[in-house]
């Protein structure tokens, strides 16, 4: 009998270098299960949350092809704190479900961890609940600033607004378990560091 799964939370702030972690425990033999990434399954064309997004917010909030016009229902939500809401909660729940069926499967088919790509995973007991550890990418917000405006077209103030709409770093620390600290480090250290905690976990 092979040894349970370990259920690995990843979660840190915009640019704080959470995907390229990701990344790195996936080469090591991780399998990611992406809460964006599901999402967007769920708003494509014929997505489970097609319907009810129609049923609360009407058709014209699609795009031509029946997908979420998601530039759309961005400028909706950001005007309307309670279209946010609905839309979360329909979301949520379908995406929460979803995640939990793609990690049984990756189980099921013998990896030995499951990475949760959890954005709102400080903000949820829930989430903290189904996994077994929590690990944080942390970094220094002058250092996230630098590192989204280099790779996006985005402002500092707006790369500020984005950091200040997130759960705080000191409540994202509150949660973990173990941290990776990616502020001065290389990204060659980095994949040190990541290589190091995997094989704390078996990988
Ligand atoms: P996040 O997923 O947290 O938004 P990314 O992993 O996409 O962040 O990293 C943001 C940017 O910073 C990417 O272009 C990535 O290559 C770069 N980056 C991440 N960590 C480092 C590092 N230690 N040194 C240099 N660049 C880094």
């Amino acid at each position: 009998m092979p040894a349970p799964a370990l259920r690995l939370a990843i979660t840190g702030g915009i640019g704080s270098g959470k995907s390229t972690v990701a990344r790195l425990f996936v080469n090591l033999g991780a399998i990611l299960v992406d809460a964006d990434a599901l999402s967007h399954e769920l708003t494509a064309p014929g997505g489970a949350a097609i319907a009810p997004i129609i049923e609360q917010f009407g058709a014209s909030v699609l795009t031509q092809d029946g997908a979420l016009d998601r530039s759309a229902m961005r400028t909706r939500v950001f005007a309307d704190p309670q279209a946010r809401r609905t839309l979360e909660h329909i979301m949520h729940p379908l995406v929460g479900q979803l995640a939990s069926e793609r990690g049984r499967d990756a189980e099921r088919a013998g990896f030995g961890c499951v990475l949760y790509d959890i954005p709102l995973l400080a903000e949820s007991s829930g989430w903290r609940r189904r996994v077994d550890r929590v690990l944080v990418v942390d970094c220094d917000p002058d250092t996230q600033i630098e590192r989204v405006m280099n790779r996006s077209q985005l402002s500092r103030t707006a790369v500020e607004a984005i950091i200040a709409a997130q759960a705080t770093r000191e409540r994202r620390l509150h949660c973990a378990d173990c941290v990776i600290d990616n502020t001065h480090v290389s990204l060659e250290t980095l994949a040190f560091e990541v290589k190091h905690l995997a094989s704390c976990f078996g990988l």
